[in-house]
């Protein structure tokens, strides 16, 4: 299967058709149909690793000051408790633990939902331990790639930028530094240092105001950890927008490995 890292930005992209949730819908009608969503979202952090494990995980609607519209939302997709036993016996040695209560955060559904408008794909979530540094997230992917073969799609739902704190209500606007550290990490991407990506605060002033927590940052590095050796690798919806957001997403072909 290929595998994406999405950026999810601003929670109304989910429900209003623009550029970046055209895409993802189109993205859905044409990739392999998955068996399963595995997602690692910004949206869920824990003390120590967490894969939910609900049979019909509830929508969470985790934001405030938005539009009723968005908190009407409802996104029935199925769970897999199968899927997420099978995840915690392969990370036996992290350890990872089943969480039965855990619902859909809007990281996952904002993009989800148009790429699968049926809800008929069930979704398995891994929490980001927000104890582990960057190296560690990176290293943990790697184990879950075989899931790839089994034609579960992993999903990466956060932001390059994401730095709230300097948001400009606008569309199209972009800070300067904003934009010198996506075209610097898109950069990398494209010439395979994932060192210098899992080490992004030596980028200095851009990444330590680009990044000013890394919750946003980690679900890239579990994509580009799944990365095969010569498996290629395309960018879509990469703008810079609303100041310091960035959209950039990663789409591995899942061909050419
Ligand atoms: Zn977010």
């Amino acid at each position: 299967m290929p595998a994406m890292f999405v950026g999810h930005g601003n929670p109304m992209y989910a429900i209003e058709d623009n550029t970046y949730s055209l895409t993802w819908r189109a993205l859905g009608k044409h990739m392999p149909r998955p068996q399963a969503v595995l997602c690692i979202s910004a949206h869920w952090e824990t003390r120590g690793c967490f894969v939910s494990g609900a049979e019909s995980p509830e929508t969470i609607h985790d934001f405030h000051g938005f539009p009723q519209a968005l908190f009407d939302v409802q996104y029935p997709a199925p769970g897999s408790p199968e899927l997420a036993m099978h995840i915690a016996d392969t990370l036996a040695d992290v350890p990872v633990s089943i969480d039965t209560t855990r619902g859909i955060d809007h990281g996952a559904w904002s993009v989800l939902m148009p790429m699968y408008p049926g809800a008929d794909v069930p979704i398995v979530k891994l929490s980001l331990d927000r104890g582990k540094p960057a190296a560690w997230h990176y290293e943990l992917c790697q184990k879950l790639a075989f899931l790839r073969r089994e034609g579960v799609l992993i999903v990466g739902s956060g932001n390059i930028v994401h730095a709230l704190g300097e948001v400009v209500w606008r569309e199209g606007a972009q800070h300067g530094w904003a934009l010198e550290f996506d075209t610097a990490i898109g950069d990398l991407i494209v010439s395979g240092d994932h060192e210098a990506i899992v080490h992004y605060e030596r980028l200095g002033d851009a990444a330590r105001r680009s990044v000013p927590t890394s919750e946003h940052f980690l679900p890239l590095l579990y994509i580009l950890g799944m990365q095969q050796p010569g498996e290629g690798l395309s960018f879509f919806n990469d703008a810079v927008t609303m100041g310091s957001l960035s959209m950039r997403s990663l789409l591995l072909s899942g061909e050419g490995a």
